[in-house]
């Protein structure tokens, strides 16, 4: 089968969930994405992989990127999709439709659709975003085609329920390791506990306090917390090393260098690694382009506060925002589904804002 660009964003959404593209397995649907493209002449197509972009070429003074990622996270008895109304409202089920092949099918239909709109537009469509990072299919674009991320502002189409997230929070993990001497515990006075030596670890991290951060307008929840401790040789061996392992997510308004110096202070005295940084993003919503995109789309405005790939724009100097349908917290559950008129609500937006 070929995709219909010009079947209703519902049933584009339901035709690519239902080619399954589990991370690693997106080889058919970005051909067929590709196939579906090529009638269109106002769009000039590039493939990477298994990432396809689109892009106008109509010489407008400002250009937009809209980007999806087109893999899902593994099928679990969800698939094929199925159309059901629960407590009166219609959802298409099933895996994807969520996160987010909801999003992607806005975006390809209104690739098709828009050939003359009011900004040149860029459409990425891209693969591996659930996965580690070093496979991520937005990264690799970016290491061969950075010149494909010229632009003012970017969309990503991640599901936020029709509203308009902001930017997002970095994440920084560092370890932090205490360290002891070995002995029997018969003999306990003859080494050293690195365990108990946590404890003023642990009791920094429970005296913490996160801040809030207003950036752009947006308010920036941030946290610190250990997510994991690790320790212990044996159960008659006192202790000679314990790691607690510490998550700390901060506003973007803080470079990575200052969160790591932050975490530094917070355990100063103690052994701290890096052991993973990602930088946030500002929201970016200061700039005439963004005011425009949310006074077209509507909805309301918030922070994300889980690290996305509009980092990977942000840092690329492109100001970048979450906008899509489906409610995130049905992302990746067995129960996957996205309401219909979120759906259209989506592509009505984008319209509204893209139209000349
Ligand atoms: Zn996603």
């Amino acid at each position: 089968m070929t995709l219909d660009l010009r079947a209703s964003s519902i049933d584009l959404t339901r035709s690519i969930c239902d080619i399954r593209s589990v991370s690693g397995d997106e080889r058919v649907l970005a051909d067929e994405i590709q196939a579906a493209l090529a009638g269109y002449d106002h769009l000039h197509v590039v493939r990477d992989g298994d990432c396809i972009v689109a892009r106008t070429e109509l010489g407008r003074d400002r250009r937009v990127i809209i980007a999806g990622h087109i893999d899902t996270v593994p099928v679990n008895d969800n698939l094929p999709t199925v159309f059901e109304t629960i407590d009166a409202v219609d959802y298409l089920t099933g895996r994807g439709t969520v996160d987010m092949k909801a999003g992607v099918a806005v975006q390809l239909k209104l690739a098709a659709e828009l050939v003359d709109p009011a900004v040149d537009i860029t459409w990425m469509w891209y693969d591996n975003e659930e996965v580690a990072s070093e496979r991520n299919g937005l990264g690799r674009l970016a290491r061969n085609h950075p010149e494909l991320f010229a632009g003012d502002f970017a969309v990503l189409g991640e599901p936020t329920a029709g509203g308009v997230e902001g930017g997002c929070n970095g994440t920084l993990r560092v370890d932090v390791t205490t360290r002891g001497r070995r002995a029997h515990s018969a003999r306990p006075w003859a080494g050293a506990n690195a365990i108990h030596a946590a404890a003023d670890v642990l009791g920094a991290l429970a005296r913490y306090q996160p801040r809030e951060v207003e950036v752009d307008g947006l308010v920036y929840r941030e946290s610190l917390n250990a997510v994991m401790i690790s320790g212990g040789v044996a159960k008659n061996v006192i202790p000679d090393e314990c790691v607690v392992h510490v998550n700390y997510r901060f506003a973007p308004s803080r470079s990575g260098d200052e969160a790591v110096q932050h975490v530094r202070e917070v355990f100063d005295g103690f052994d701290v690694t890096v052991a993973d940084l990602a930088p946030g993003a500002r929201p970016g919503l200061d700039t005439p382009i963004a005011r425009e995109f949310v006074a077209a789309v509507g909805g309301p405005v918030g922070p994300k506060y889980g690290w996305t790939d509009v980092a990977r724009f942000s840092a690329m100097g492109v100001p970048a925002v979450n906008y899509g349908p489906g409610d995130p917290i049905k992302a990746h559950a067995d129960d996957e589904r996205v309401a219909l008129d979120e759906i259209t609500a989506c592509e009505a937006g984008l319209r509204a804002w893209l139209r000349p």
